[in-house]
């Protein structure tokens, strides 16, 4: 099929710009106009990507010479910000030993170590680690894991999975299907995807007293489904992509409960809320049970590198493993250069900071408890902006929901004019920032959200 080609200058007028080109970021965004497919767009996208040269800290150093505070941290990863001194010597030291090896037959120290940490700083249970290259690959294997699971016990019958409404679990086909059916772009794939099992989502608010009759809810259907189930698989105490939903830990212990009395897996999906930032240090912690199945992502590394992980616990690995192998393997398994900026980073995140008069208490707690108290105090005032329904904030993440759906160019627009880069969606203004933010730039990131929401069109 032939498509019109964009209009736009012939290929010999946007050539790649040579060292003191003055019109190099010109000659970049117009090549990135015509040949870079960016997320969620089309092509040519709506809205021009800005172009960053550089970052450092929290700021990001975009070709025109503005400095924007990163109020994303390059989505839920960079906890750290950019070019820290020490995730830097992580990835130059292990570019000096290798950058990469293939994992079949082959090991190395920083895949080793890694596994090593990760079982020691996970909820009590998970020994075991798959090392994988993306958030969205770690769930397929842990659904992978989960049916082979099934089908070692003599269950092959149990083919469906199980979640809550309202959920994201990342964009290849299996974790699409447990995305929210209504949500996102994911209702384009009805009738391609396998068919779920749904219960509502879970009630809003990580604080109230959890509702008597959705924790009913919840261990009927895992009940009622339980022949049909290999798996539930949810986001833990905060629904990220859906929505930025926060939930009481109860309905965990509630699933971890029911999923346990019929030998249904429980996989938690803590790719966005692991490492500190809803204030436990895996949000697993908030509710005291551990699953059978975790993945991890986003800022394992972070933010240096894609890498994730599912790790999973003796019993799943027995079950698997008396039926065969585990059927999955991909090339860049265990990267050591990702592997070894994750090991930094965990190393940076659990350094303990001396505090006066009391125990020293872990770098990242330090951290997420200034940026929630900043994010409390700074969006205090945006809940009674006209046309903002709710103001929620949890641990390192705070969250303007609109009545409206967000005007992306206005509201980004607004937050770069107030010197912060936010990212909103639907009916969204959100931030995650990386932990080093200070109090100025917490403060700074709020009046930015304050001026994003007002920006958007009633
Ligand atoms: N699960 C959750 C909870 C996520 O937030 C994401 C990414 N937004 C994914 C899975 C998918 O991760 P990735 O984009 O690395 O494939």
């Amino acid at each position: 099929m032939s498509v019109p080609r964009p209009a736009g200058p012939g290929p010999t007028s946007a050539q790649l710009p040579v060292p003191g080109d003055s019109h190099r970021a010109d000659r970049l965004r117009e090549l990135d106009r015509r040949h870079v497919w960016h997320p969620y767009a089309a092509l040519p996208p709506a809205m021009a990507p800005l172009l960053v040269d550089s970052a450092a800290g929290v700021r990001l150093r975009l070709a025109d010479g503005r400095e924007l505070v990163d109020g994303m941290s390059s989505w839920w990863a960079a906890v750290h910000g950019y070019r820290h001194p020490v995730l830097d010597a992580a990835v130059t030291d292990q570019l000096g030993r290798m950058a990469h090896v293939m994992f079949g037959g082959l090991t190395h120290e920083p895949a080793v170590r890694l596994a090593q940490t990760l079982v020691e700083i996970t909820p009590p249970g998970l020994e075991h680690v798959f090392l994988c290259d993306s958030g969205s690959v770690s769930v397929e294997v842990a659904i992978k894991m989960g049916l082979q699971y099934q089908l070692g016990q003599g269950r092959p019958g149990r083919r469906k999975l199980a979640t809550w409404r309202g959920g994201y679990h990342g964009d290849t086909f299996h974790p699409m299907s447990v995305c929210d059916p209504e949500g996102g772009m994911h209702h384009l794939w009805r009738g391609v995807l396998p068919a779920q099992v749904f219960v509502p989502a879970p009630p809003g608010d990580f604080a109230a007293a959890p509702d008597e009759r959705y924790l009913a809810e919840l261990v009927d259907a895992v009940a009622r489904h339980a022949d049909e189930i290999a798996a539930v698989i949810v986001e833990p105490v905060v629904q990220g992509t859906g929505g930025m939903r926060f939930h009481h830990p109860a309905y965990l212990r509630a699933l971890r409960e029911a999923t346990a009395a019929h030998d249904v897996l429980l996989i938690f999906d803590e790719i966005a809320t692991g490492f500190g930032r809803t204030g436990a240090f895996f949000a697993a912690e908030h509710a005291g049970v551990t699953p059978d199945v975790l993945c991890l992502g986003k800022a394992l590394t972070g933010g240096y590198l894609t890498l994730a992980a599912a790790l999973c616990t003796p019993e799943v690995a027995a079950g698997i493993s008396a039926g065969g192998v585990l059927a999955h393997g991909p090339t860049f398994m265990g990267n050591p250069l990702a592997c070894a900026v994750a090991n930094a980073s965990i190393g940076l995140l659990r350094a303990a900071v001396p505090t006066v008069g009391s125990r020293p208490v872990a770098a990242w707690q330090v951290a997420v408890r200034r940026i929630e108290a900043g994010l409390r105090d700074g969006l205090a005032p945006v809940a009674t902006l006209p046309g903002v329904r709710d103001v929620r904030v949890l641990g390192a993440i705070g969250v303007v929901q609109l009545d409206r759906p967000v005007d992306l160019a206005a509201a980004t627009a607004a937050a770069v004019d107030a010197g912060v880069w936010l990212r909103p969606f639907r009916d969204l203004i959100y931030t995650m920032p990386p932990y080093p933010a200070d109090d100025d730039d917490i403060a700074r990131i709020a009046r930015a959200m304050a001026a994003a929401a007002v920006a958007v069109p009633r």
